[in-house]
């Protein structure tokens, strides 16, 4: 997978069309790849490597000792089916399609300078019999749901497949598919060919501002991934106004000036008339306690603040820690360690010399160790009656999220009620 990204990339499009200076204002700082990027890189090889391998390519699996998982394999095999499918169908609408894997599009005729790579895009026919493409990426995260509806880094990546394909296919339909693995999400947007040229004739301009430098700085989610998040003014503007303003004022209330002034001996008032704890309600002045109804207005904004509070801490902490820059108020010291030894072989030898023999621990092999020795086919027969997939953990996410709700009316008894056999 190549990892060269162009300055308006339609990864970060979002960011660009809503704050266009972001490009330009985020160019000092390094693009600093996390491991969960670097997990990502490797299932996208893993995703590559099994299209190529359907594909009748010659391939060799990716290797990597610290990603190579059991989970991985199971999203990307998630993935490899869906394309597949895709592939299979059109087959059944009558053509054989044009699939292309890992295809650098470029949509420099939209946002100068512009390319990516779509990790699929696949030209052919729909169920109707209309040119149809489709462009497919995967996402192997699972912190943020990503939706497939008017998704723009999908757009572009379509306006780039139009631009190259447009003219040997007669395409009139765009169909572009996410498929995130890890949130059971499988979200396709579909729009026809005039409806996406429109939309890049529409942000024409808005890329040029952001080429350019142009345009003002709006905080908002797409702040998530900008690398001058640490140190933008804006965002922090944003941040801190809301805490002192939007939503709450926590200036009023049982400190308001004058309530405790007015309790003189003499007069009675809250602070002085009795009180008879069996019989009385306690009223509260403000502030008292938020309701719930008020928590949950604010729980956007506080997502929004705490990662950029993150954001700020990481920054500072990276830049004395990595680069020696002194921090007033602060300083670096370690954190707590774990004992390790330090030569295995050696702590082995010298313990079953003296005598210590039950040194190491069996394992059960994973489940996708069992269907690699057996084969699917095999293990399904075998053992597939033993295996369950267990409900995730429950979490609480936002309305627009597009999994179907809980049904939480089993109280918790009925949850974990004993199961039959057991008792
Ligand atoms: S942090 Fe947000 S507001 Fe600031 S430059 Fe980046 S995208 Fe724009």
């Amino acid at each position: 997978m190549p990892d060269v990204h162009a300055l308006l990339s339609a990864s970060s499009s979002k960011q660009w069309l809503h704050c266009p200076p972001s490009v330009r204002l985020q160019e000092g700082f390094p693009n600093e790849s996390s491991v969960y990027a670097a997990e990502g890189t490797f299932a996208h090889e893993i995703c590559e490597y099994k299209i190529r391998k359907y594909l009748h390519e010659r391939v060799r699996r990716p290797q990597s000792e610290e990603f190579d998982t059991e989970e991985i394999e199971n999203i990307t095999d998630v993935y490899y089916e869906f394309v597949v499918g895709v592939i299979e169908q059109m087959k059944q609408n009558g053509c054989e399609p044009l699939v292309l894997v890992e295809e650098r599009v470029d949509y420099s005729h939209i946002a100068p300078s512009g390319f990516g790579t779509a990790d699929m895009l696949i030209v052919g026919k729909d169920e109707k019999g209309r040119g149809l493409l489709h462009i497919i990426d995967f996402k192997a995260g699972q912190g943020v749901f990503v939706d497939a509806d008017h998704n723009s880094q999908m757009m572009l990546y379509a306006l780039g497949g139009l631009h190259a394909y447009g003219y040997i296919y007669p395409i009139e339909t765009v169909r572009m598919t996410i498929v995130q693995p890890r949130l059971d999400n499988l979200s396709t947007f579909e729009c026809t060919r005039q409806e996406l040229e429109a939309w890049g004739e529409e942000i024409k301009p808005i890329a040029k501002m952001a080429y350019e430098g142009k345009g003002e700085q709006k905080p908002g989610e797409w702040c998530r991934f900008c690398r001058a998040k640490p140190v933008c003014k804006a965002c922090a503007e944003e941040a801190l106004s809301l805490c002192r303003e939007d939503f709450l004022d926590l200036d009023g209330g049982a400190f308001e000036e004058g309530t405790r002034a007015r309790a003189s001996p003499d007069e009675e008032n809250d602070l002085t008339a009795p009180y008879n704890a069996d019989t009385d309600t306690p009223v509260f002045k403000q502030p008292g306690l938020i309701p719930l109804t008020e928590l949950s207005t604010i729980l956007p904004t506080l997502n929004r603040i705490s990662s950029w509070i993150e954001a700020v801490f990481a920054f500072v902490s990276s830049e004395a820690i990595n680069h020696g820059v002194p921090i007033p108020g602060y300083k670096v010291v370690e954190g707590r360690s774990k004992r390790v030894f330090t030569d295995t072989k050696a702590v082995v030898d010298t313990a079953v010399a003296n005598g210590y023999t039950d040194l190491y621990k069996q394992q059960l092999i994973s489940l996708t160790e069992f269907e690699k020795l057996m084969g699917k086919k095999r293990f399904n027969e075998l053992l597939g009656s033993y295996v369950a997939k267990p409900p995730g953990k429950l979490t609480l996410v936002p309305e627009d999220d597009p999994r179907e709700p809980v049904d939480l009316s089993n109280t918790p008894d009925q949850e974990f009620a004993v199961l039959p056999g057991e008792e």
